[in-house]
C-alpha cells in the first residue's frame, strides 16, 4: 500500500499556504446595469447628426447623397440589363482547345489536376484506338470534368497546361443556376466554348504526331 506523504506529485512543494491574489470586483451601478441610459445616448448622437446633416444639406452647404446620385454623369449600370465590359485578362470559365480535326488537344497529362489547387478537376485517361495516328504518342481526355462551382479562378490549369489545351479566355462568367449538378462542366460543355475571338482550336504551333514536321520519334524507331 503506498503511503501518502505530505508531499506527492499532487501537491505543491512544502512552503507557506497558497494564497490568490484578490481582484476588485467591478462596482456595477444600476445605471452601468441597465441599457436604456446608454440607448438614450446613442439615439441622442444619432439625432444629433440627422439634425445636423440635414440642415446643412438645406442650407446647401452639403450635397444630398440621395439627390446626387440621380444626377447625370453618376457612374451606376443598370445590371444586369447594361454590363461593363470585361478587362482583356479576365478569366472566364473554362474550354477546353481543338485540333484541326476537332478532336481535344488535351493528352490527358494530368499537369492541370496535379496544379489544381482547389481539387475540381477530374480527368480519366484513355489510349487512341489502333489505327489512329496519335496511338502510343499520347493519351486523350475520356471523360474530362471541372467543378465550376468549387473553382477559385485561380488560373493555375492554364499555366500548367504544356499543350495549349485548357483555356480560360471565353469571357463568360459563371452562370447563376440552381441546381449544383449544373455547375459541373463535362468535356462536350468545355469543347463546345470558344474564346473571345470565336476560335475553338488553339494556336499553338505545336507538330501533331503523324506530322512529317513532327520533330518527335518517328514510328520506324518503334522496332529494335
Ligand atoms: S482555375 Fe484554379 S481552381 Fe479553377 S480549375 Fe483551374 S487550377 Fe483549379
Ligand atoms: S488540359 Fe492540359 S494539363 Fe490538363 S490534362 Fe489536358 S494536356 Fe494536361
Amino acid at each position: 500500500m503506498i503511503k501518502r506523504t505530505a508531499q506527492t506529485t499532487w501537491t505543491k512543494p512544502a512552503g507557506g499556504p497558497v494564497t490568490g491574489k484578490p481582484i476588485a470586483r467591478p462596482n456595477r451601478t444600476a445605471e452601468v446595469q441597465a441599457y436604456f441610459p446608454e440607448f438614450v445616448r446613442g439615439l441622442a448622437v444619432s439625432m444629433r447628426h440627422f439634425f445636423k446633416n440635414t440642415k446643412e444639406m438645406m442650407l446647401g452647404q452639403k450635397p444630398d447623397p440621395v439627390l446626387e446620385s440621380l444626377e447625370e454623369g453618376v457612374t451606376t449600370i443598370c445590371y444586369p440589363e447594361e454590363r461593363r465590359p470585361y478587362p482583356e485578362r479576365f478569366r472566364g470559365i473554362h474550354r477546353l482547345t481543338l485540333r484541326d480535326d476537332g478532336s481535344p488537344r488535351c493528352v490527358a497529362c494530368l499537369c492541370c489536376s496535379t496544379a489544381c489547387p482547389a481539387q475540381c478537376i477530374s480527368i480519366e485517361a484513355a489510349e487512341y484506338p489502333p489505327g489512329d495516328s496519335k496511338r502510343g504518342y499520347e493519351r486523350y481526355p475520356k471523360t474530362f470534368v471541372i467543378d465550376e462551382l468549387r473553382c477559385i479562378f485561380c488560373g493555375f490549369c492554364v499555366e500548367a497546361c504544356p499543350c495549349d489545351a485548357i483555356r480560360m479566355d471565353t469571357g463568360i462568367h459563371a452562370v447563376p443556376y440552381d441546381s449544383r449538378d449544373q455547375f459541373i462542366y463535362r468535356k462536350d460543355l468545355l469543347m463546345e466554348f470558344s474564346g473571345r475571338d470565336g476560335s475553338r482550336k488553339s494556336a499553338n504551333p505545336r507538330h501533331e504526331p503523324g506530322d512529317p514536321t513532327h520533330p518527335g520519334l518517328s514510328r520506324d524507331h518503334m522496332e529494335h
